[in-house]
């Protein structure tokens, strides 16, 4: 085989695998970035319980202060009942205790549910903490996983630039240059092997002339409809 040929196939393989690596490098910051979304929204729940379990105790104090109030006005009236004198005075005096008795149990009322609200929200923020503490060791493990992976893969992309030097380097460079113009065209496959008098990426049909030339391997031929630089490996014996 033509020795820039056999060159060919390992610059396509070369290429094949720096894509690879590019891609995971690629898909990185991504990846990164979904999982501290996922961490920031755990976060978000805790602080959301946390806003809604002082929003609650403001309540509670509020509706403790119209308690209080309502009391004090309460021992207000009964204070000034001791001083009424005609019996017309003394029933709005009554009336006027029976509203307030009846503000201070609507008020009694709300405060009770008010105190089952604050045991819902307290399961509530537990519940939130125990999701952060999971999704915080499990962001973690996944983040170096991704981290470690990028890494890894940026190695092999560096490596696979180095191997592709040392071998462009042995290589005729209008060859490398037909090759890296029909791999940008092509999603980065620039050769084929021909087999069956077909190119087997496009699956066209070569031309009898295009085919025996291919089936030498000793020569730069293109494949007439995809343009990807053919070669030929013959079928093994059979033993
Ligand atoms: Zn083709």
């Amino acid at each position: 085989m033509l020795p820039d040929l056999e060159r060919l196939i390992q610059l396509q393989d070369i290429e094949r695998r720096a894509a690879a690596a590019a891609r995971i490098v690629a898909e990185a910051p991504g990846a990164l970035a979904a999982l501290a979304t996922t961490l920031a929204t755990a976060k978000a729940g805790v602080e959301s319980a946390k806003a809604a379990i002082a929003d609650n105790q403001v309540t509670r104090r509020a509706l403790d202060r119209d308690v209080q109030t309502a009391q004090q006005r309460l021992d207000k009236y009964k204070d000034q009942t001791m001083a009424v004198k005609t019996n017309d005075e003394f029933h709005a005096m009554q009336h006027q205790m029976a509203a307030v008795k009846a503000d201070i149990d609507r008020l009694e009322g709300s405060i009770l549910e008010v105190m089952m609200t604050a045991d819902a929200l307290q399961e509530r923020l537990a519940g939130a903490e125990s999701t952060l503490k999971a999704q915080t060791a499990a962001v973690a493990a996944q983040q170096a996983i991704v981290s470690a992976e990028r890494d890894a893969n940026a190695a092999i992309a560096s490596a696979c630039a180095a191997e592709r030097a040392a071998l462009v380097a042995q290589m005729t460079p209008s060859v490398v240059a037909t090759f890296d113009k029909v791999a940008r065209q092509r999603a980065g496959v620039g050769v084929a092997r021909a087999e069956q008098e077909r190119c087997v990426v496009c699956q066209v049909r070569l031309r009898p002339m295009v085919y025996s030339a291919v089936k030498r391997n000793d020569s730069i031929t293109q494949c007439d409809s995809c343009q990807r630089i053919l070669y030929f490996i013959p079928p093994t014996p059979a033993s």
